[in-house]
């Protein structure tokens, strides 16, 4: 099968070819040919990966009157990486068409988004759902020629928060259109928008054999989390060649371990929300071009990002909940390649492994660390192939080296190899001397528990008792240092009563909606005088933090986590009422006619 026997128009068949897609997958043959020739609502199902991103791109884009403005499709997608990322492979796709893109999101300043729409006068609209309604409301989008609503990753939109918002807008659009919506998973909200929203929709999905990738062999390491950065330059120094990308849990840890890695002389950036959009693009392009070979970042700042031949995704501890394994090690082996998915495990987790193979279907197989005798002898051997292939290289013509080996006459071979030991190696193996392993030790029936599933077997037990050993206190410190609901964390923002001047409600509402966050999210709100504190589902945190240039009251937002609070007496005041959404829609209409 070829895209040429799906029935696209040559424009598009030629912008394929330039891209490099010669087969189509499975999602894009079914869902292409069917979309061309039917006007019809439709449901597309595949895994993370399968390239869902063409089998709605190609055919809106042959549907798309080239000639005629006004937004004519609108992808749905949930965060700004992605429909960043979708933005730019449809305009790939449109090179040889005459389609103007455009791209909006939320964390940005509106009015300039703005004035940029206006002027591009897109056919294709892509967005993230809150910054679309907020545009809507402004009466700034016209749907009057819109024919088509795509809904991209509707499960992440869900996870998002956003569903609501994009049954709002869909409510918005004026003219008889179609949706397509596209999601790895099925779950019952979904469903339900599905049956609400779509009339007699298509149905195609592609089932997946095993949850995760059959192309991704499953490791792990046992590691306390004080030996993982040794741990990681380790595994990396043994092996011939990789590029990857580790992952963290925190911005903090992101920039610990690049750091850690760029000095033992590895090239490695980092990734994360606290970084400018600008400084993550370039961050990306850099990755892409294999400037730099690792690549460390935060679940959050990792969405949307695709590059197809990594050989690792390395799991810098396992992340706290096992959808983000997933998506994580889905990052390797794609399109048909091989790739490894290397878990850095600390004792007090192991058991999270049952679940994770239970989940993926798949055995992740533990594996023994690199010993400091076998990473000295790899390092050894690369650097003095290095010395070995550089001498070859070197140009006998060149009047340096002529100058060179005048200076440094006096001194024999053996002086010699000590200086290139110095230069080189010295530093390199210096990390080397202090631990021959670095292997956790198993906790008491860790692995037992594996096997063992009966309620009262010893999986029951498989703590072991709590003493006062390493894992144990992990654990305790991870528990105390929350001061909110897990899986939330408490920022703070530059506004409160006297800049805001406003009631509570109309703060809290007007407040959500600069962010793009939904109000049920934002929780124990606790307005002082001059800033505010409030509690938020962790995903939101990264971007909520890096967010620029939004200004509320009369202030530009500046968010930021508080700092780790240990115990219940210091909580914040209990939760004030939410405003209702009606209010909430008010208020908003209210800004946007203003
Ligand atoms: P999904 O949305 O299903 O997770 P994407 O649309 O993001 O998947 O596609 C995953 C990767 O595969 C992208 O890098 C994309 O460019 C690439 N890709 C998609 N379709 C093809 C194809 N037919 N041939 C080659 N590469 C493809
Ligand atoms: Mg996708």
């Amino acid at each position: 099968m070829t895209f040429q026997d799906l029935g696209l128009e040559a424009d598009l068949l030629s912008a394929l070819t330039e891209r490099g897609y010669v087969e189509p997958t499975d999602i894009q043959a079914k869902a292409i040919p069917l979309l061309i020739s039917k006007d019809t609502d439709f449901v597309g199902q595949a895994q993370t990966g399968t390239g869902k991103t063409a089998a709605f791109a190609l055919p809106m884009l042959h549907k798309i009157q080239a000639g005629s403005k006004g937004i004519q499709a609108l992808v749905l997608a949930p965060t700004r990486e992605l429909a960043n990322q979708i933005e730019n492979e449809i305009s790939k796709f449109a090179v040889n068409k005459r389609v103007n893109t455009f791209c909006v999101y939320g964390g940005t300043p509106i009015g300039k988004q703005i004035g940029d729409f206006k002027r591009t006068r897109p056919q294709i609209l892509i967005g993230t759902p809150g910054r679309v309604l907020d545009l809507i409301r402004r009466g700034v989008l016209d749907f009057s020629e819109c024919k088509l609503a795509a809904l991209d990753e509707a499960d992440e939109m869900l996870d998002m928060g956003f569903l609501d918002d994009v049954r709002s807008i869909l409510d918005c659009m004026k003219t008889d259109y179609k949706t397509w919506m596209f999601s790895a998973t099925m779950p019952r909200e979904i469903r339900r928008l599905v049956d609400d929203y779509l009339t007699n929709p298509e149905e195609i999905a592609i089932q997946k054999k095993t949850l995760s990738n059959e192309d991704i062999e499953q490791q792990y390491y046992l590691v306390r989390p004080g030996d993982m950065p040794e741990a990681i330059a380790r595994l990396f120094e043994t092996m011939s060649s990789y590029y990857a990308i580790i992952f963290c849990r925190t911005k903090l840890d992101t920039k610990n371990l690049s750091d850690a890695l760029n000095s033992r002389g590895f090239t490695a950036d980092c990734l994360n929300g606290d970084m400018s959009q600008d400084r993550r693009d370039s961050t990306m392009a850099r990755f892409k071009r294999k400037d730099v070979d690792l690549l460390v970042c935060t679940d959050v700042a990792a969405r949307g990002i695709d590059v197809d031949d990594l050989t690792h995704v390395i799991n810098f501890g396992l992340p706290l909940d096992n959808e983000s394994y997933v998506h994580r090690i889905g990052r390797t082996g794609r399109a048909g390649q091989k790739g490894i998915a290397i878990s850095l495990v600390a004792p007090q987790d192991e058991r999270k492994l049952r679940f994770i193979e239970r989940m993926t279907k798949a055995r992740v197989e533990k594996k023994q660390l690199p010993t400091a005798q076998e990473t000295r002898d790899a390092l050894i051997k690369r650097l003095s192939d290095r010395v070995i292939d550089s001498s070859r290289e070197a140009d006998l013509r060149d009047p340096g080296l002529g100058a060179f080996a005048a200076s440094l006459e006096t001194l024999q071979k053996d002086d010699l190899i000590r200086a290139l030991y110095k230069l080189n190696a010295a530093d390199k193996l210096e990390h080397l001397k202090r631990r021959e392993r670095l292997d956790a030790p198993e906790r008491g029936g860790a692995r037992g528990a594996r096997v063992d599933t009966s309620p009262n077997g010893r999986g029951r037990n498989d703590r072991g008792p709590r003493d006062n050993s390493r894992g144990a206190r992990d654990d305790r410190m991870e528990k105390d240092g929350r001061n909110t609901r897990p899986g939330f964390s408490r920022l703070v923002v530059n506004v409160g009563r006297n800049s805001s001047q406003m009631p509570f409600r109309q703060f809290l509402s007007g407040f959500a909606r600069e962010l793009d966050v939904q109000e049920r999210f934002i929780q124990n709100m606790d307005m002082g005088q001059d800033v505010t504190t409030f509690d938020v589902p962790d995903r939101f945190v990264d971007r909520l933090v890096a967010t620029k240039g939004i200004v509320f009251g009369d202030q530009t937002l500046r968010l930021d986590k508080t700092a780790p609070v240990g115990n219940e007496s210091s909580r914040s005041a209990p939760s004030k009422p939410r405003s209702s959404r009606p209010r909430a829609r008010k208020f908003a209409e209210r800004r946007a006619n203003a």
